[in-house]
């Protein structure tokens, strides 16, 4: 009998509400994992999965993502669905997320027939900012002042209760900065509730930062748990901009750091990746900004940076085996390569690959365009003596550029 079969039996005696119950036994290599979602994070969790010996099914509403080329098959259906929901089900072991916006009633669906991991709750938190933020204040972790919002009317009221300047932020599908409005005050909520355009939304205050920070958690089917160590993150419209692994930030503040992540990771009972993004104030304070169920962008120095990469640990935790150990081999600076870089044609990556102690990642995405993210490049080392340089060859690439030498 195989893992599935075994856990499939097990859960259809005594599985509450339908829900499926934690299976003790790990899911051991040989077996298919089942990923919902084909971007770049998909991609390389199926990397790390092939070379681990599993087989991979990527199952998304789109075709021909960046994942699909690294998987054994891919079902491309919309996430409602049940049919093609259901033959995902047979075919994988185990199911987990590249990207926390499916919908919550597929996620329940498929967990009723197969583990799903992290679970429909948690991912229903994660992708959800009001859930999400009323589970870190009720829990007591550290947020910026906010109010649910779901009208002009409470929007006019939330304007009086928190301070300008504040944003707007739409409670589902957001990211990279999109479905945010900046705030200041005397703006008026008829107008900027329309603007939104979305029936639910979070108006919380701008954070006077220092800087911006993560950690990324791993948690395993037996509660084993452990974190990556703090990294920090320069965004630039929104967008994660550049890594520098480890956060050049006081050992006390990163201890912190790590704590409450480890704590909101085990509050969830998540199993898998909690990458959870950080403001730090210029005491040394920390609020939560925001919490993804799966790896993270912040993440992607792992491959090259510590003893095992966030997608390995993605996987050995979403498994049930073993976690990988995540100290650092090396320090690094991680720089994203944004469709931006494509305005001259393709991109001269000569330049990068010339360069000793830099890996370059392309997604194999297909349209570059301005914002999307077509790949990342990490060079090793320390110091800003390193991200100006990883900044200065990124510059270079670009065709008919300022610092193109043809
Ligand atoms: P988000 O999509 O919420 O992660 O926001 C993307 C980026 O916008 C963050 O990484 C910050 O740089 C900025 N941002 C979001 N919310 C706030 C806030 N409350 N205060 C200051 N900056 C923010």
């Amino acid at each position: 009998m195989s893992n599935s079969e075994a856990e499939k039996s097990n859960g259809a005696q005594s599985a509450p509400e339908g829900k499926f119950p934690q299976a003790p036994r790990p899911v051991l290599p040989g077996a298919t994992i089942g990923i919902l979602g084909s971007g770049q994070l998909g991609r390389m969790s199926a990397m790390a999965a092939k070379s681990m010996g599993y087989r991979v099914v990527i199952h998304d509403e789109v075709k021909d993502g960046p994942a699909s080329s690294c998987a054994d098959l891919t079902i491309v259906a919309p996430f409602d669905d049940r049919e093609a929901l259901g033959r995902f089900a047979l075919n994988v072991d185990v199911v987990t997320v590249e990207f926390e916006n499916i919908p919550v009633g597929a996620l329940e669906y498929l967990e009723s027939r197969v583990p799903v991991r992290p679970s429909s709750s948690v991912i229903g938190i994660c992708q959800d900012r009001v859930l999400e933020k009323e589970f870190l204040r009720s829990n007591g972790f550290p947020v910026a002042p906010f109010r649910a919002i779901t009208s002009a009317a409470e929007l006019a009221e939330g304007l009086a209760e928190i301070a300008a300047p504040s944003i707007l932020k739409t409670a589902a599908l957001g990211y990279d900065g999109k479905g945010q409005i900046s705030l200041t005050s005397g703006d008026d909520a008829e107008v900027v509730w329309a603007m939104l355009g979305s029936p639910r939304a979070v108006l919380e205050q701008r954070v006077s930062f220092a800087s911006e920070a993560s950690v990324i958690c791993a948690r395993s089917v037996s509660g084993e748990s452990s974190c990556f160590p703090v990294q920090a993150n320069i965004h630039r419209n929104g967008i994660l901009d550049v890594t520098v692994a480890p956060a050049p930030i006081d050992d006390a503040v990163a201890a912190r750091a790590m704590e409450v992540a480890s704590a909101i990771t085990e509050k969830l009972g998540a199993i898998g990746l909690i990458t959870v993004e950080f403001f730090v104030l210029a005491d040394g304070s920390l609020v939560v900004n925001e919490l993804a169920p799966r790896p993270h962008n912040s993440g992607h120095h792992t491959l090259e940076t510590a003893m095992t990469s966030q997608f390995a640990q993605h996987i050995r935790a979403v498994c049930g085996l073993p976690l990988g150990p995540v100290e650092l081999r090396s320090p690094g600076v991680m720089v994203n390569l944004l469709g931006d870089l494509w305005a001259g044609g393709e991109p001269d990556w000569e330049i990068l690959l010339r360069e000793p102690g830099l890996f370059l990642h392309l997604y194999g995405k297909n349209g570059a365009k301005s914002g999307r993210k077509m790949g990342h490049m990490t060079l090793l080392g320390e110091g800003n003596g390193v991200s100006e340089r990883a900044m200065a060859l990124r510059d270079q690439v670009v065709r008919g550029g300022p610092f193109h030498k043809n």
